[in-house]
Protein backbone atom coordinates (compact mmCIF):
# COMPACT_ATOMS: atom_id res chain seq x y z
CA UNK A 1 0.00 0.00 0.00
CA UNK A 2 1.76 3.87 -1.01
CA UNK A 3 2.20 6.42 1.03
CA UNK A 4 -0.34 8.28 -0.29
CA UNK A 5 -3.08 5.70 -0.29
CA UNK A 6 -2.06 5.23 3.38
CA UNK A 7 -2.98 8.92 4.23
CA UNK A 8 -5.92 8.70 2.06
CA UNK A 9 -7.57 6.37 4.11
CA UNK A 10 -6.40 7.98 7.52
CA UNK A 11 -9.40 10.94 5.98
CA UNK A 12 -11.32 8.92 4.10
CA UNK A 13 -11.28 5.77 5.68
CA UNK A 14 -12.60 3.20 3.00
CA UNK A 15 -15.23 0.82 3.70
CA UNK A 16 -16.33 -3.10 3.07
CA UNK A 17 -19.06 -3.18 0.61
CA UNK A 18 -20.76 -5.79 2.66
CA UNK A 19 -20.71 -4.87 6.46
CA UNK A 20 -19.24 -1.48 5.95
CA UNK A 21 -16.19 -1.98 8.52
CA UNK A 22 -13.95 0.22 7.61
CA UNK A 23 -11.11 -1.69 5.66
CA UNK A 24 -7.33 -2.21 6.78
CA UNK A 25 -4.65 -0.78 4.17
CA UNK A 26 -3.88 -4.81 3.43
CA UNK A 27 -7.72 -4.63 2.44
CA UNK A 28 -9.70 -3.76 -0.59
CA UNK A 29 -13.39 -3.71 -1.21
CA UNK A 30 -14.20 -6.28 1.12
CA UNK A 31 -12.81 -6.52 4.51
CA UNK A 32 -11.39 -10.73 5.83
CA UNK A 33 -14.14 -11.20 7.62
CA UNK A 34 -16.85 -10.90 4.88
CA UNK A 35 -14.34 -12.68 2.40
CA UNK A 36 -14.19 -15.90 4.79
CA UNK A 37 -17.97 -16.05 5.45
CA UNK A 38 -18.53 -16.30 1.33
CA UNK A 39 -20.68 -18.55 0.55
CA UNK A 40 -19.73 -20.54 -2.51
CA UNK A 41 -22.33 -22.32 -4.77
CA UNK A 42 -21.67 -26.20 -4.43
CA UNK A 43 -22.44 -28.23 -7.16
CA UNK A 44 -21.08 -31.36 -8.19
CA UNK A 45 -20.65 -31.21 -11.49
CA UNK A 46 -20.39 -28.67 -14.47
CA UNK A 47 -22.18 -30.98 -17.16
CA UNK A 48 -25.41 -31.54 -14.69
CA UNK A 49 -26.41 -28.30 -12.07
CA UNK A 50 -29.07 -25.74 -12.24
CA UNK A 51 -27.64 -23.55 -13.85
CA UNK A 52 -27.35 -25.97 -17.38
CA UNK A 53 -30.54 -27.62 -16.78
CA UNK A 54 -32.25 -24.29 -16.79
CA UNK A 55 -30.87 -23.81 -20.49
CA UNK A 56 -31.10 -27.00 -21.60
CA UNK A 57 -34.64 -26.94 -23.27
CA UNK A 58 -33.62 -23.58 -24.75
CA UNK A 59 -29.94 -25.02 -25.75
CA UNK A 60 -27.08 -27.25 -25.85
CA UNK A 61 -24.65 -25.57 -23.60
CA UNK A 62 -21.77 -28.25 -22.59
CA UNK A 63 -20.93 -26.88 -19.29
CA UNK A 64 -21.42 -24.15 -16.78
CA UNK A 65 -20.97 -23.29 -13.14
CA UNK A 66 -22.22 -20.18 -11.05
CA UNK A 67 -19.54 -19.31 -7.79
CA UNK A 68 -21.93 -17.08 -5.63
CA UNK A 69 -25.29 -16.68 -4.44
CA UNK A 70 -27.07 -13.83 -5.19
CA UNK A 71 -30.10 -13.21 -2.96
CA UNK A 72 -31.56 -9.73 -1.78
CA UNK A 73 -32.10 -11.10 1.73
CA UNK A 74 -28.47 -11.72 1.99
CA UNK A 75 -26.05 -8.98 2.97
CA UNK A 76 -23.73 -10.47 0.26
CA UNK A 77 -25.95 -9.37 -2.38
CA UNK A 78 -24.34 -6.18 -1.55
CA UNK A 79 -20.92 -7.62 -3.33
CA UNK A 80 -23.26 -7.40 -7.16
CA UNK A 81 -24.25 -3.98 -6.76
CA UNK A 82 -20.72 -2.66 -6.07
CA UNK A 83 -19.27 -4.53 -8.96
CA UNK A 84 -22.31 -3.96 -10.86
CA UNK A 85 -23.41 0.13 -9.81
CA UNK A 86 -20.45 1.46 -7.64
CA UNK A 87 -17.31 1.72 -9.29
CA UNK A 88 -16.13 -1.90 -7.87
CA UNK A 89 -15.45 -3.84 -11.55
CA UNK A 90 -11.69 -5.05 -9.53
CA UNK A 91 -13.76 -7.22 -7.23
CA UNK A 92 -15.71 -9.27 -10.03
CA UNK A 93 -12.12 -9.93 -11.10
CA UNK A 94 -10.83 -10.67 -7.60
CA UNK A 95 -13.65 -12.98 -7.02
CA UNK A 96 -13.33 -14.81 -10.45
CA UNK A 97 -9.67 -15.26 -9.35
CA UNK A 98 -10.51 -16.42 -6.32
CA UNK A 99 -13.54 -18.92 -7.26
CA UNK A 100 -13.37 -20.32 -10.75
CA UNK A 101 -10.49 -22.50 -10.03
CA UNK A 102 -12.74 -24.94 -8.44
CA UNK A 103 -15.13 -25.03 -11.81
CA UNK A 104 -11.63 -25.38 -13.72
CA UNK A 105 -10.68 -28.26 -11.80
CA UNK A 106 -13.92 -29.85 -12.16
CA UNK A 107 -13.89 -29.20 -16.62
CA UNK A 108 -15.28 -26.10 -16.99
CA UNK A 109 -12.91 -23.88 -18.90
CA UNK A 110 -11.18 -26.87 -20.15
CA UNK A 111 -10.20 -26.72 -23.59
CA UNK A 112 -11.72 -23.13 -23.96
CA UNK A 113 -10.93 -20.97 -27.09
CA UNK A 114 -12.54 -18.27 -26.45
CA UNK A 115 -13.77 -16.36 -22.98
CA UNK A 116 -16.60 -14.01 -24.65
CA UNK A 117 -18.37 -11.33 -21.73
CA UNK A 118 -22.07 -10.46 -22.43
CA UNK A 119 -21.94 -7.18 -23.54
CA UNK A 120 -23.61 -3.55 -22.42
CA UNK A 121 -24.68 -1.34 -25.01
CA UNK A 122 -22.17 0.95 -26.09
CA UNK A 123 -24.54 3.80 -24.41
CA UNK A 124 -25.03 1.64 -21.27
CA UNK A 125 -21.22 1.20 -21.05
CA UNK A 126 -20.52 4.75 -21.72
CA UNK A 127 -22.84 6.33 -18.85
CA UNK A 128 -21.41 3.05 -16.43
CA UNK A 129 -18.08 3.54 -17.83
CA UNK A 130 -17.41 -0.13 -17.76
CA UNK A 131 -18.87 -3.56 -18.60
CA UNK A 132 -18.81 -5.52 -15.12
CA UNK A 133 -19.32 -9.00 -17.18
CA UNK A 134 -15.43 -7.64 -18.99
CA UNK A 135 -13.98 -7.61 -15.78
CA UNK A 136 -14.98 -10.63 -14.36
CA UNK A 137 -14.26 -12.36 -17.32
CA UNK A 138 -10.44 -11.08 -16.86
CA UNK A 139 -10.88 -12.55 -13.69
CA UNK A 140 -11.56 -16.16 -15.54
CA UNK A 141 -8.99 -15.63 -17.94
CA UNK A 142 -6.31 -15.26 -15.48
CA UNK A 143 -7.20 -18.49 -14.40
CA UNK A 144 -7.26 -20.19 -17.60
CA UNK A 145 -5.10 -18.42 -19.62
CA UNK A 146 -7.09 -17.99 -22.73
CA UNK A 147 -7.93 -14.85 -23.77
CA UNK A 148 -11.01 -12.59 -23.56
CA UNK A 149 -12.77 -11.48 -26.51
CA UNK A 150 -15.38 -8.27 -26.52
CA UNK A 151 -14.75 -7.57 -30.28
CA UNK A 152 -17.35 -11.08 -31.66
CA UNK A 153 -20.49 -9.89 -29.53
CA UNK A 154 -22.31 -6.83 -29.83
CA UNK A 155 -25.38 -5.73 -27.67
CA UNK A 156 -27.74 -3.55 -30.34
CA UNK A 157 -30.05 -2.19 -27.61
CA UNK A 158 -30.53 -2.48 -24.09
CA UNK A 159 -33.59 -3.77 -22.45
CA UNK A 160 -34.99 -2.09 -20.29
CA UNK A 161 -34.44 -2.94 -16.40
CA UNK A 162 -35.35 -6.67 -15.99
CA UNK A 163 -35.79 -6.01 -12.00
CA UNK A 164 -39.38 -5.77 -11.89
CA UNK A 165 -40.45 -8.01 -14.77
CA UNK A 166 -42.09 -11.42 -14.42
CA UNK A 167 -40.05 -14.54 -16.24
CA UNK A 168 -42.02 -14.42 -19.82
CA UNK A 169 -41.74 -10.51 -19.74
CA UNK A 170 -37.74 -10.94 -19.30
CA UNK A 171 -38.02 -13.26 -22.40
CA UNK A 172 -39.96 -10.68 -24.72
CA UNK A 173 -37.45 -7.79 -23.78
CA UNK A 174 -34.32 -9.87 -24.42
CA UNK A 175 -35.22 -11.02 -28.27
CA UNK A 176 -32.84 -9.66 -30.46
CA UNK A 177 -30.90 -7.59 -28.41
CA UNK A 178 -27.65 -9.09 -29.34
CA UNK A 179 -25.76 -10.07 -32.81
CA UNK A 180 -22.75 -10.64 -34.15
CA UNK A 181 -20.17 -8.44 -35.52
CA UNK A 182 -18.20 -8.76 -38.45
CA UNK A 183 -17.52 -12.55 -38.63
CA UNK A 184 -13.56 -12.09 -38.73
CA UNK A 185 -12.84 -14.96 -36.40
CA UNK A 186 -14.73 -18.38 -37.58
CA UNK A 187 -16.00 -19.89 -34.67
CA UNK A 188 -17.55 -22.67 -35.91
CA UNK A 189 -16.35 -26.22 -33.63
CA UNK A 190 -14.63 -23.81 -31.36
CA UNK A 191 -15.19 -23.76 -27.55
CA UNK A 192 -16.60 -20.27 -25.96
CA UNK A 193 -16.91 -19.43 -22.44
CA UNK A 194 -19.96 -16.83 -21.33
CA UNK A 195 -19.14 -15.40 -19.09
CA UNK A 196 -21.79 -12.69 -17.37
CA UNK A 197 -22.22 -11.33 -13.37
CA UNK A 198 -26.10 -12.96 -12.14
CA UNK A 199 -27.62 -15.70 -13.71
CA UNK A 200 -31.27 -14.93 -12.90
CA UNK A 201 -33.81 -16.53 -15.49
CA UNK A 202 -30.84 -16.69 -18.54
CA UNK A 203 -32.82 -14.71 -21.06
CA UNK A 204 -30.08 -12.51 -21.28
CA UNK A 205 -27.71 -15.35 -21.76
CA UNK A 206 -30.10 -17.38 -23.80
CA UNK A 207 -29.85 -14.20 -26.42
CA UNK A 208 -26.17 -14.15 -26.92
CA UNK A 209 -26.58 -17.87 -27.50
CA UNK A 210 -28.76 -17.66 -30.43
CA UNK A 211 -26.48 -14.80 -32.13
CA UNK A 212 -23.89 -16.99 -31.63
CA UNK A 213 -25.27 -20.23 -32.72
CA UNK A 214 -26.92 -18.00 -35.66
CA UNK A 215 -23.57 -16.47 -36.92
CA UNK A 216 -21.37 -19.87 -36.02
CA UNK A 217 -24.02 -23.36 -36.35
CA UNK A 218 -21.77 -25.33 -34.79
CA UNK A 219 -19.83 -23.11 -32.10
CA UNK A 220 -19.62 -25.43 -28.77
CA UNK A 221 -20.89 -23.23 -25.39
CA UNK A 222 -19.75 -23.11 -21.53
CA UNK A 223 -21.15 -20.82 -19.09
CA UNK A 224 -19.99 -19.23 -16.27
CA UNK A 225 -21.48 -16.48 -13.84
CA UNK A 226 -20.09 -15.41 -10.54
CA UNK A 227 -24.17 -14.89 -9.25
CA UNK A 228 -26.37 -17.67 -8.96
CA UNK A 229 -29.95 -16.08 -8.08
CA UNK A 230 -31.50 -19.78 -7.39
CA UNK A 231 -31.94 -21.35 -4.54
CA UNK A 232 -29.82 -24.95 -5.67
ZN1 LIG B 1 -16.99 -6.86 5.71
Amino acid sequence: MSFWLTLVDLFLPRRCVVCGAELTSSERDLCNVCLCRLVPVRWSSVTDNPLLRSLWDKYDVEAAGSSLYYHSYSEYHKLFIAIKYQGCPQLGTKLAVLTFPIWYSMGLGVGVDAVIPIPLSWKRRLSRGYNQAEWIAKGVSKVIHVPVCTDILVRKKNNSTQTHKGAHERWNNTYGIFAVKKRQIDLNDKVVLLVDDIMTTGATLCDAIRALREAFPRVRLQVYTLGWSGDG
